[in-house]
């Protein structure tokens, strides 16, 4: 176990240079208070939980204090907002601290956002408020304790200093970890400002640090743009699969790596409602739950622009085509887990289209349709569960063939099996919104609280069901604010 002092850093993103990113100290903010840690987070980088009580911790994830080896840098990126190409977008008020390399010799960037203005702000006052900042590190600890790729989040420091968005707020700090910070924007940064010299660095330092495997293949770039696309079916297959909204899926909040990534007004589906826009700004409904998926698609095509001057337009078309028969094949996988079916049958994806329409015309709790399915032996659960539901013909007709899926599992395997699978405990809005409330009044106690809990999803909690409850009325209906 280490201590913040003991950590080594090896900054290969920094040392590609200047055209890459811009030397920026991070601004501090005032009387700098831990709000939250994530020993898990911690444990990435060898570092003792105990760390997070000494002073030193809050001072530096406030930009008090730097390590001698840390090099802060701003990265720059352009990317398309809402189907529009912006030519410079950030980062406006991250810093790339620098990158520790683990016991295990794997290199972890640490990211702190909010961290003051940069070349790259804009009219942007380079802040994080403290809302925002507690719901980056909730959702990307609960999304990866769910098993969906996410970036990691060590920790949020509150402060006293004041920020301007609707009304005053606290400026606060949020230590994002990922293996490469490194979004889709990064790549049509350098193409459409046509330094193709940079545009290669960047794909080869890419390549190396990330897809090494692709570099035995006859052609490298072309591997990593398959792997590229790969992981994100993938990862949207996660999202489609247990009702994560991400919200704003332009270009610059995509990862090379196929993570969830840039956390902002992101929700988790209380009822089911497949045209669900989390996104209050989001008119048009842009990025909806069933959007994610053509718009994942478009969001790799933009990639696969930039990359042309490496791979043939016939070979990132070929690639490109293969992402909605992987995202399906992902999407099916995991439903049927999901649903306890172990085996695989062609009307499957029916039979799931079936269940979504009709927990889309009762608005049924998505979350806990799955956890009760498995709670008991099937025809006794959904019993139960037909209480919820409106269209009852319609139902009890799925029922029938769904039953006539399932195989004799003893119900003890099962009940383990699907619960293993389908979480009791999410991050629904109204939980984070109850725990910002308190945070803000400076009550940090429902914070770690529910990010304890949030981190066993999948465990039966004794003492933690109000996590678990149907969300009242009120909170399926917050309006969460885009500014940040
Ligand atoms: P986001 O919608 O949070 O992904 O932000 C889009 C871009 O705007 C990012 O590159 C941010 O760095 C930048 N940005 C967002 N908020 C601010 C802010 N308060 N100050 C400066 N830049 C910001
Ligand atoms: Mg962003």
């Amino acid at each position: 176990m280490k201590t913040l002092a003991d950590l080594t850093f090896d900054n290969c993103f920094a040392r590609l240079g200047d055209a890459f990113s811009t030397e920026v100290l991070p601004e501090p903010i005032d009387e700098p208070r831990l709000v939250v840690a994530s020993p898990a987070a911690m444990a990435l980088l060898d570092l003792d939980p105990d760390e997070a009580e000494q002073p030193v911790f809050a001072e530096i994830f406030a930009g008090h204090k730097l390590w001698e080896s840390a090099e802060p840098r701003a990265m720059v990126y352009s990317g398309h907002q809402f189907g529009s190409y912006n030519p410079r977008l950030g980062d406006g008020r991250g810093l790339l601290l620098g990158e520790v390399v683990n016991d295990a010799g794997e290199h972890w960037d640490l990211h702190l956002k909010g961290a003051g203005q940069t070349p790259y702000s804009r009219m942007g006052d380079g802040r994080a408020v403290l809302r925002s900042s507690i719901r980056e590190f909730l959702a990307s600890e609960a999304l990866h304790a769910l098993g969906i790729p996410s970036s990691r989040a060590l920790c949020v420091v509150g402060s006293s200093t004041p920020v301007w968005r609707e009304k005053k707020e606290s400026a606060a700090m949020v230590l994002r970890m990922a293996p490469s910070h490194v979004r889709f924007g990064h790549f049509e940064y350098f193409y459409y400002t046509k330094q193709e010299e940079q545009l290669k660095t960047l794909g080869e330092h890419v390549l190396k640090s990330h897809f090494p495997q692709c570099l035995e293949q006859p052609e490298p770039y072309l591997a990593m743009f398959r792997e590229v696309l790969e992981r994100n079916a993938e990862m949207i297959a996660y999202w489609q699969a247990y009702g994560f909204c991400h919200g704003v899926m332009n270009t610059d909040n995509m990862s090379i790596l196929g993570i969830t990534f840039d956390y902002g007004p992101f929700a988790f589906l209380d009822d089911f409602d497949a045209r669900f826009i989390c996104n209050h700004s989001d008119d048009a409904g842009r990025y909806s739950f069933s959007n994610q998926v053509p718009i994942a698609h478009w969001n790799l095509s933009a990639l696969a622009q930039a990359l042309t001057p490496f791979i043939s337009v016939d070979a990132l078309r070929d690639t490109l085509n293969l992402f909605l028969p992987l995202y399906q094949a992902h999407y099916l996988a995991l439903m049927r887990k999901r649903l306890g079916l172990y085996d695989e049958h062609e009307h499957d994806e029916k039979l799931i289209e079936r269940l979504l329409q009709l927990m889309q015309t009762s608005a049924v709790d998505y979350t806990r349709f799955f956890r009760e399915l498995g709670d008991s032996a099937a025809a006794d659960a959904l019993k139960r569960l037909r209480e919820d539901f409106v269209d009852l013909a319609g139902f009890d007709e799925w029922v029938t063939d769904y039953l006539a899926r399932c195989g004799d599992l003893d119900p003890a395997e099962r009940r383990a099996r699907m619960h293993a699978v389908n979480p009791k405990y999410i991050l629904r809005n109204y939980l984070a919104q109850q725990a910002i409330e308190a945070a803000e009044k400076g009550d940090y106690s429902e914070v770690r609280l529910l990010h304890a809990v949030l981190s066993k999803p999948f465990e039966d909690q004794p003492g933690m069901e109000r996590f678990a409850e149907r969300p009242p009325e009120w909170g399926k209906h917050l309006e969460i604010s885009c500014s940040s």
